[in-house]
Parts: structure tokens; sequence; C-alpha cells
């Protein structure tokens, strides 16, 4: 009899974005010519840079001529991609060594298989409200314990934020192993500046744990005290990995393309208390599990730091910018708290009346026909709160809150 691997179960059978469909589509059954605006979703919506297009036709050519075919990529990535990456860093004076980069299909992965590579008894900590991913990837490892009743699980230590901390994790009192911060954050939007993150650093160095650095948005960041790179921060390759994706910097959620960063100085333990370097251990899981990323999307990834597609993305990450400036703006104008919308795509803010958040759902989707995502989704912290993103058309964003503002007068 072949037994399943029971951790999966514990997850929620559906991801959380698939109960707003639902109810998106039972709106729609009753309210077929309705034109319902999607403010919910952190899926971009504008096409691609075209120099990575171009990059791909011209891949696409090559793949097709037996002098040019490629067959597997190097399993850490092609170097013409590496090397634009190291660039970029350099930018921000952090120098990365070449080896300690690995080209992947976008965060997600890496966020879920990182745990392959950590032992079970760690104790992991989280925002709450969180990106959902970290935490179901965490019981579905096996390493979450038991859910208690707060629908909390016992090895999980949840690091809530709330208007008291403006939606910024604090350090936690106890000694945590695993550390997972989002920087800019999604849900919230918010951000921790050099001076916050260097907490955290300073904390991770102090209990030899590791920092699991999601900057998903980082090409968001506008203000110069907030980073873009935890490597910013001094010592932080000696506990930090840092996983960014070219997603939401230059559209290519369709695509696939990302890359984390394993620095060679951080070190995790064996039971016996001897280092290992953590990218040794990557460095077998990566050879073993993934044949890497496919040519044509590398050549489409290194196509967004020529000059004209640094331009291209920029003005992506600007499209999507001035929606969420737009957002934040109209609810700020309503009388609502507010955050994010400054360094990030991301609008999070408190219900009008302190409404639960699915019901504040239902009143956005029945009344005004726009779609957020409750805050209670990423966690129970985001209880009362919602979530906009900026990721919608201009003229959609315009008009969402045109009907926002003629309907909370
Ligand atoms: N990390 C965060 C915080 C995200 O919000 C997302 C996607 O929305 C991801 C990672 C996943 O990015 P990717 O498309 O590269 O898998």
């Amino acid at each position: 009899m072949a037994l399943a691997n029971e951790n999966y179960l514990k997850t929620p059978e559906i991801y959380c974005f698939d109960d707003i469909e639902k109810r998106i589509n039972a709106y729609k059954i009753l309210h077929p010519n309705s034109h319902i605006i999607r403010l919910g979703v952190g899926d971009v919506t504008r096409p691609l840079p075209n120099e990575a297009v171009q990059a791909m036709h011209k891949a696409i050519d090559e793949m097709g001529r037996v002098e040019t075919f490629k067959g597997y990529s190097p399993p850490q990535g092609y170097d013409f991609l590496i090397e634009k990456i190291l660039k970029e860093y350099r930018t921000l004076g952090v120098t990365l060594e070449k080896d300690t980069i690995f080209v992947n299909d976008g965060a997600k992965s890496d966020i879920g298989n990182i745990g392959h590579i950590l032992g079970r008894d760690n104790i992991i900590a989280i925002a709450d409200p969180v990106y959902p991913v970290y935490e179901n990837a965490t019981i579905m490892s096996g390493r979450a314990g038991v859910i208690n009743d707060d629908q909390k699980w016992s090895n999980i230590v949840y690091l809530r934020c709330s208007a008291d901390t403006k939606f910024v994790p604090e350090l936690p009192k106890e000694k945590i192993d695993i550390i997972y911060l989002c920087n800019p954050n999604n849900p919230t939007g918010t951000v921790l500046n050099k001076t916050e993150l260097k907490r955290w650093v300073d904390y991770a160095i102090e209990h030899q744990s590791i920092i699991v650095y999601d900057g998903a948005y980082q090409s968001y960041v506008k203000e110069t005290n907030v980073p873009r790179s935890i490597y910013e921060i001094k010592g932080a390759k000696k506990v930090a990995v840092e996983i960014r994706t070219f997603s939401k910097t230059a559209g290519f959620t369709g695509l696939r393309c990302g890359y984390t960063i394993f620095p060679n100085e951080l070190m995790v333990y064996t039971k016996m208390g001897d280092e290992v370097p953590l990218i040794k251990l990557w460095n077998r899981r990566i050879t073993n599990y993934t044949n890497g990323v496919s040519y044509v999307v590398q050549r489409a990834a290194e196509a967004i730091y020529s000059h004209k597609g640094k331009i291209e993305s920029q003005a992506l990450v600007d499209y999507y910018m001035t929606n969420a400036s737009l957002i934040r703006s109209e609810l700020l104008l309503a009388g609502l708290e507010v955050y994010g919308g400054i360094n990030s795509p991301y609008v999070w803010f408190r219900t009008p009346d302190n409404q639960i958040s699915w019901k504040f759902f239902q009143q956005l989707l029945y009344e005004h026909q726009v779609i957020g995502t409750p805050g209670v989704v990423f966690g129970s912290s985001g209880e009362g709160y919602m979530r906009f993103t900026g990721f919608s058309s201009r003229e959609d964003t315009i008009e969402a809150m045109k009907r926002l503002r003629n309907g909370m007068k």
C-alpha cells in the first residue's frame, strides 16, 4: 500500500486565492454583464518589454539551427545572465561571487524548495499577515507541528504585525533558526528600512539563524533608506539567502525566471555543531532535482539589462506604481488607515467601519464590482484589512477609485 505524505493534507485543499475566484464566479453567474475590476490579484497585466520579446525570437531561431542549438543549461544558469546580475548588484555596492548565484524558474519554487536543505527541527518565524507560501511550505515539509485552536501551528513563531507596529515585523523575543522576511512586503506593502533590517541581520548573526530574504519587489523601492538587497547590510552574507525574480520587475510571471543567492559565508550546523556551507547543500539539491531554466527564457532575462531593456522594465514598474499611488491617495482621502503604495505595488488598508475582511470583500464586489484581497487570507492579524494592488490597467484603477469615491460619500 503506497502511503501519502500526509503533511500535504494539512494545508488547505484550495490555494487561498481560489476561494476569491469562486466568489467572483458566483457573482458573475447572477450578473453576467457587469464590469468587474480586479484590484486583488498580484499578477502583472502589461506585456513583456520588447527587448525581451526580441531576444526570445532570436534565441528560438538559434535553437533551430545545429550550429547554435543549446541543450541543458549549466545548472546554475548561463554566464551571460549571471554576469548581468552581478553587475546589477555592484550598482548597490554589493560584490557577489559568481558561483553563489542560482538562476531558477521564479521565486516561488525556491521559497518552497529551500526547506529541503534545512533540518527538520528548526524553529521557523514568519510574519502574520504573510505571503502564504512560507507557511504552507513549512507545513508541507512536516515542520509546522500541530494546529492550535487559533489556527496557528505549534512550531511556527508568528511575528504579529499590526497598526501598533505599522505592519512591520518586530524582533522575536525567543531564539529563531529560520526567519522569512519579505521586503518590500506582500501583502502589506510596508518596508524595513536599512536600520531596521540591520537589527534582523544582527539578530541572525547573534543566534546563528538564517534569513530567507524574499526580494520579489525590490525593483519597486524608491526611498533611498530602504535596501534593495539584504547584502547592502554589513554582515548579511553570513546569514541571508536572497531570493529575487523577474516576475514583477519585468513582467515575467508567465515566462518564469528568477535567481537565488547562497553566499559562500552562510553556514548551517550539524547536530554535532559542525559548520556546513549552505551553498554546498543547495548545489547537491539543484544538480539532482532540476535541469535549469530554458535558454530562451534566460536570453529574455538577459535582455532586460540592456539599455533599452532597463528603460522598458522601469516603465512597467512606474506604471504599476502610479496605479498604487492613485489607490493610496484615494483611500487616504476617504479617511482610511493606509499602508504601502510608496515602495511597493501593494496598498493595505483598514476596512471602513471595522468590517471583517470577507464582509467588506462582498460589499466591494456587490456594490462596486471591485475586487480586493481580504486581509484575513494572509493570516489572522490581517482581519479587518484589505489589500489592493497596482497591477490592474490605469483605466480600471481610475474607474475603481471613482466607484469607491462615489460609494463611500
Ligand atoms: N514572493 C512574493 C512575496 C510574491 O508576492 C510572489 C508572487 O506574487 C512570489 C514570491 C512569487 O514570484 P515568482 O513569480 O517569481 O514565483
